[in-house]
């Protein structure tokens, strides 16, 4: 089993230091760990945010964990020598088309979501975007009309093997979880979302376990605020995942906490935190590591197959949270070290 770990810059190799602990003090068998540059510090390091030889590191892996980019030296480079480029250069590179995103409200941090803490306590959801299709890559552009106006259009499609792809990953997901899938599209108005609700009816019919419904997107904006408890997996296209999944994260709504995947037909995946680089905090050790401790677990969920340790890695940090060990992202004031030690004890 051979990790990538790529921490990039600000907070990243605070968080991922914890993280990699974490992993290390599982003692799986075989387990090797090689370390990459990518983002701000690859670019001073290599001249490039995603030099070869990551690529390469990237490539000889089973997965990758990854903390974040984003650099304020950087923001005067050419856009494709901006850190943010790593990161989309291996979403690209490793063909990783999944975007998972799990919310959940930790025992004792009700208090954190933006909704009442009643209804944010039964949170437990799993959004599934789709990460290389739709108005992102279809073909776009800005005319000018004979009367002069300026146009701009972008063109919004899914292929059925597109859609059957990420179908599957979502049901394979519920599998493993509450068994019920929301699928979420724009059927009445899209001609796009009527061959991605024929797909996924289809797909279906391999998971007769699951529960699957569908659901218009405007109403699934409204249900994620007014009735999150109902859902368990939430599939959808690349930009209403976009929307929809930054909405869920802040009905538990504490950024140190929330983890994510990009995975790919095969085993390879990325497992990275939701927030960013953070260079407001970097370098002081104030920085949360729970979210990217709770990749690390996906990690061994997803890539590796080892969903017992990713269960125990999930059931140390909801005991450290319980026991009100808290970031300052959550008004607390234990630090990055101190979290992470939490952590390692109830392991
Ligand atoms: P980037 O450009 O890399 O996305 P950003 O400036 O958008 O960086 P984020 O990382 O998204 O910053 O963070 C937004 C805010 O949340 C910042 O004030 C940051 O300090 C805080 N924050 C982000 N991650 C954490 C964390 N793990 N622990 C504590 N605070 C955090
Ligand atoms: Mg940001």
């Amino acid at each position: 089993m051979k990790i990538a770990v790529f921490a990039g810059d600000g907070i990243g190799p605070e968080v991922t230091r914890e993280a990699v602990r974490v992993l290390e003090a599982l003692d799986l068998p075989g387990l090797v760990l090689f370390e990459g540059d990518v983002g701000g510090i690859a670019y001073k390091r290599h001249g490039h945010p995603l030099p070869a030889e990551t690529l390469e590191i990237a490539r000889s892996c089973d997965a990758i964990l990854f903390g974040a980019v984003g650099d304020p030296d950087c923001d005067n480079l050419e856009r494709h020598l901006r850190p943010e480029q790593a990161i989309l250069g291996l979403r690209k590179e490793l063909g990783l088309f999944a975007n998972l995103r799990p919310a959940k409200v930790f025992a004792g941090l009700e208090d954190a979501s933006a909704l009442r803490p009643e209804v944010a306590s039964k949170i437990d959801l799993l959004i599934v975007r789709e990460l290389n299709g739709d108005v992102y890559f279809g073909e776009k552009g800005i005319r000018i009309l004979p009367d002069g106006r300026r146009q701009g259009w972008d063109m919004m499609s899914y292929a059925e093997d597109e859609v059957r792809r990420i179908a599957h990953v979502g049901f394979r997901a519920a599998m493993g979880r509450g068994k019920k899938l929301c699928s979420v599209d724009k059927a009445n108005v899209l001609e796009t979302s009527q061959v991605w609700r024929d797909v996924m009816i289809e797909v279906a019919k391999d998971y007769p376990e699951v529960e699957l419904s569908h659901m218009y997107v405007d109403n699934a904006a409204m249900q994620l605020v007014r009735n999150p408890g109902q859902f368990d997996v939430v599939v959808t296209g690349n930009l209403f995942g976009d929307i929809l999944s930054d909405q869920a994260s802040m009905c538990v709504g504490s950024i140190g906490l929330l983890a994510s995947a990009s995975l790919s037909d095969g085993k390879m995946g990325l497992y990275e935190p939701i927030h960013g680089s953070a260079p407001d905090i970097a370098g002081k050790g104030l920085a949360n590591p729970m979210a990217t401790i709770l990749s690390a677990a996906m990690l061994l969920r997803h890539s590796l197959g080892l969903e017992a340790q990713a269960a125990r890695i999930e059931a140390a940090v909801a005991k450290t949270l319980a026991d009100g060990i808290r970031g300052g992202d959550l008004g607390g004031s234990h630090g990055t070290a101190a979290i992470g030690d939490a952590v390692l004890e109830r392991l």
